[in-house]
């Protein structure tokens, strides 16, 4: 562990000490951020009512759009002088939201970080080829500098020009590769497209987050690049990479959550309820030791659940995978979908690979959505399939024909929905190209 003793500290201090930031937050933002006390006087909560963790509940939310009404520094508790970086959100969902740090933030951010690394199997003296793209993101430089805190020395390469990934990661041995899952994927894409062999390779974990992903890419990586592969995840608004970390050899039990800085909640998407652990609902978090532009109860409209695992040594709480944004939720004929649940069909099938992407469309009033999911090299080839195929040659190829009725079922059983399905030649897919990929191509309302 790289902090042993707040990693496993016994959950009364950790609320004892989560209660003492949490007080002294709510009054320095009551009395720095005129957001804050308009809206703590309009929920008719005044600080001397917040004496403990247990009282987190009383206050209200803060919600994305309130950041961007706040444009771009109103939130800041602090002098804009006394701000050593500025960093923007992705702006996956609409315009970036800006965040703000001071040195004590990014000491913190740095350290949540390297505790992450740590977590998942990076050592001081490795080398760390960080693929996140640098620049206002806070994926890249994040990651940078907690790993440098950590003892590891980075390989700065940013996202894209994948050649040269390729050739850097061989050339310079690194241990440990970082970036999105789905540009890990292009990257082991590329090697097995280009016959390289693995053992000319040195790399041993992948730290990967950004996107949701699930357990299907994970196989498919820690096969393709000989890695285990783990999950980070982190937003801008709350600091960034390294809110929280799955842990080697506990992969599938969910992330830790460095729970002395940041405090989680699941509450229901419709009436902003508390729910209890294991219950899932949208992640809201409290920033309880930044300092520059810390943030109550912050809607990250990201779908989880929560849950303590007592039997380990690490006694913070984890948070299970994301299963996406509330936002992206398909509505299809009525039934919830997240792509992630198609995604962790592909699982069971050897004959695909974990590219794939949605595409839901509208036949008069009803909707369609079809999956376009890759083949790999191996089953195509014993195929010998020749140019490409399609849905016709499915039907008269008996193997790919019997791989989509079982794969259509399977889809159907876990999402309670009939998909239409399209195998598609290996390499036909387009791949990430360093960034968040987009899975789904809603043509609904185009
Ligand atoms: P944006 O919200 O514009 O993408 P950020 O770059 O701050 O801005 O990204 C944060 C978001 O990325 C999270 O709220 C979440 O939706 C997603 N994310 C980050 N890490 C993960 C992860 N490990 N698994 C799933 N989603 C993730």
């Amino acid at each position: 562990m790289y902090q042993k003793e707040i990693e496993t500290l016994p959950l009364e201090k950790l609320r004892k000490l989560q209660s003492e930031r949490l007080v002294k937050l709510v009054n320095r933002v009551y009395k720095t951020v005129p957001f804050y006390k308009k809206q703590l006087d309009l929920h008719g909560v005044h600080p001397k009512d917040i004496t403990s963790i247990e009282d987190l509940h009383k206050l209200p939310f803060t919600q994305k759009t309130d950041i961007r009404d706040e444009y771009p520094f109103g939130f800041l508790t602090v002098p804009q002088s006394d701000l050593s970086r500025i960093h923007c959100s992705s702006g996956t969902t609409g315009k970036p939201t800006v965040v703000a740090y001071t040195q004590k933030d990014l000491a913190i951010f740095s350290e949540v970080v390297a505790r992450s690394l740590k977590a998942a199997g990076a050592k001081p003296g490795m080398k760390m080829h960080n693929a996140y793209g640098y620049g206002l993101f806070t994926g890249g430089i994040g990651i940078h500098y907690g790993a440098e805190k950590l003892g590891m020395s980075v390989i700065p390469v940013s996202g894209g020009m994948t050649q040269r990934q390729i050739t850097l990661l061989k050339d310079f041995q690194s241990e440990v590769i970082c970036c999105t899952p789905s540009y890990a994927q292009t990257i082991a894409h590329e090697i097995e497209k280009q016959g390289l062999d693995l053992a000319d390779f040195n790399l041993k974990y992948a730290i990967l987050g950004a996107e949701p992903w699930t357990d299907a890419i994970r196989q498919d990586l820690e096969s393709s690049l000989g890695v285990k592969a783990t999950n980070i995840y982190g937003l801008s608004e709350v600091i960034g990479p390294g809110v929280s970390q799955e842990a080697l050899g506990e992969e599938n039990t969910g992330c830790y959550v460095w729970e002395d800085h940041f405090y989680p909640e699941i509450v229901d998407k419709h009436t902003g309820k508390p729910l209890p652990y294991g219950e899932e609902g949208v992640l809201v978090f409290t920033t309880l030791t930044k300092e520059a532009m810390p943030f109550l109860r912050y809607w990250t409209n990201d779908i989880c659940s929560l849950s303590y695992d007592h039997s380990i040594s690490r006694t913070h709480i984890k948070m299970s995978g994301i299963k996406g944004r509330a936002d992206d939720m398909l509505i299809i004929r009525g039934v919830n979908l997240f792509h992630t649940q198609v995604e962790e069909v592909f699982n069971h099938y050897d004959e695909l690979s974990a590219h794939y992407q949605l595409i839901v469309s509208k036949k008069g009033t009803m909707d369609i959505v079809q999956i376009e999911v890759e083949t790999t090299a191996d089953f195509q080839q014993e195929l010998l399939f020749s140019t490409g195929f399609t849905n016709d040659d499915c039907v008269k190829n008996e193997s790919l024909s019997k791989l989509t009725k079982k794969l259509g079922k399977k889809i159907k059983d876990s999402t309670g929905l009939s998909m239409q399905i399209q195998l598609k030649p290996y390499d036909s897919i387009k791949k990430s190209n360093g960034g968040k990929i987009q899975r789904i191509k809603d043509l609904r309302h185009a």
